[in-house]
């Protein structure tokens, strides 16, 4: 179903759309529970254009509505779990990653997300039986770390054809968080054609923390990043596939977070992602994968090793 824009709402042109956006609304779920005298101020519109605004919105916007559990766990059923590799690490997640969720790695530069990213895109392509979901992988990377010749060495470790890994892998560099954002709309497009299973953001925040600089970026900057993390999720969604996001902790804490332990977004990113693993170095190339937030699963830990072949015990 294509999505209304607030263009298309009566009496909303590009003038009003545009004050709109400025103001952080930037979407129809938004608008539908504004008040009329908020909007009107904010549009610079008289309440009663405002009302009628707000009214078309509440029409318009994909509220959903309720269902039963019995219908909940059906659909649940067809979720699929991705293989990490590691036992362990599947184990605390309840068997892998799982898909119509966002999994969310953090951790300081290093502590290997980006390789856990690299190994996801690989298995994804295995069979079912193999732990993988048949399908293919989207790859938006903003950090100018993806590295084919690393796919190549975990497809190796797998023993399967690396040339065939690499041309189910769809990469593209991200140069802002705008360009950010559209790429979820190009990924839609191409989940048009092709199974895609797992899309991946390496990293969810870098962008969005080198742009919006500053206590008072704060609120839109967190305004942006939530827009995104849902428009992932709807995707996870509608193609039953994986979400991976990477969320670099701060060394150099911004004015806002001043925890260094804390990932960049804060509580957006935190209460959106549906699993939160956060990593840490250990000895001897070790890393201590600790799930540290799940609507289903206890808080626990999980040992794994970055080898050559890839992510594995
Ligand atoms: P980040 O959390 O910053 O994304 P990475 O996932 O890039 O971190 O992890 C980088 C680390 O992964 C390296 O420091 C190294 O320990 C390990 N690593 C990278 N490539 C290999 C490889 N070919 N063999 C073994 N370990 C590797
Ligand atoms: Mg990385």
């Amino acid at each position: 179903m294509p999505e209304t824009s607030m263009e298309d709402l009566p009496g909303v042109g590009q003038a009003i759309a545009a004050k709109l956006r400025e103001a952080g609304y930037s979407n129809l779920m938004a608008i539908a529970v504004v008040s009329p005298k908020t909007l009107a101020e904010v549009a610079d519109i008289g309440e009663g254009v405002a009302a009628k605004i707000i009214a078309a919105a509440k029409k318009e916007a994909d509220i959903g509505s309720f269902e039963t559990g019995d219908v909940v766990m059906e659909r649940r059923r067809g979720l699929g779990k991705l293989t990490t590799s590691s036992k362990a690490l599947n184990d605390l997640m309840g068997g892998g990653f799982e898909s119509q969720a966002i999994t969310e790695l953090f951790g300081e530069y290093g502590s290997g997300k980006t390789q856990i990213a690299h190994q996801c895109a690989v298995n994804v392509q295995l069979a079912p039986e193999d732990g993988g979901l048949a399908g293919e992988t989207i790859i938006i990377d903003t950090e100018n770390t993806f590295r084919p010749e690393r796919i190549a060495q975990m497809a190796q470790g797998l023993d399967i054809e690396p040339e065939e890994v690499l041309k189910h892998i769809h990469v593209a560099r991200a140069f802002n968080s705008n360009h950010q954002m559209l790429l979820v709309e190009k990924a839609k497009e191409i989940a048009e054609k092709k199974t895609i299973k797992l899309i991946i953001v390496d990293s969810l925040t870098s962008l969005f923390r080198a742009e919006y600089v500053g206590r008072g970026t704060l609120a839109s900057r967190q305004q942006m990043i939530n827009k995104h993390m849902h428009d992932l999720l709807r995707f996870g969604d509608i193609y039953n596939a994986v979400v991976l996001v990477t969320n670099q902790v701060s060394a150099n804490p911004d004015a806002f977070f001043g925890d260094p332990t804390r990932p960049i977004g804060g509580h957006i990113v935190g209460h959106t992602a549906t699993y939160r693993l956060y990593l840490r170095k250990s000895k001897g190339g070790k890393r201590i994968v600790r799930l540290v937030d799940s609507p289903n699963l206890p808080e626990a830990e999980a040992v794994v090793s970055i080898t050559e072949k890839g992510v594995r015990d």
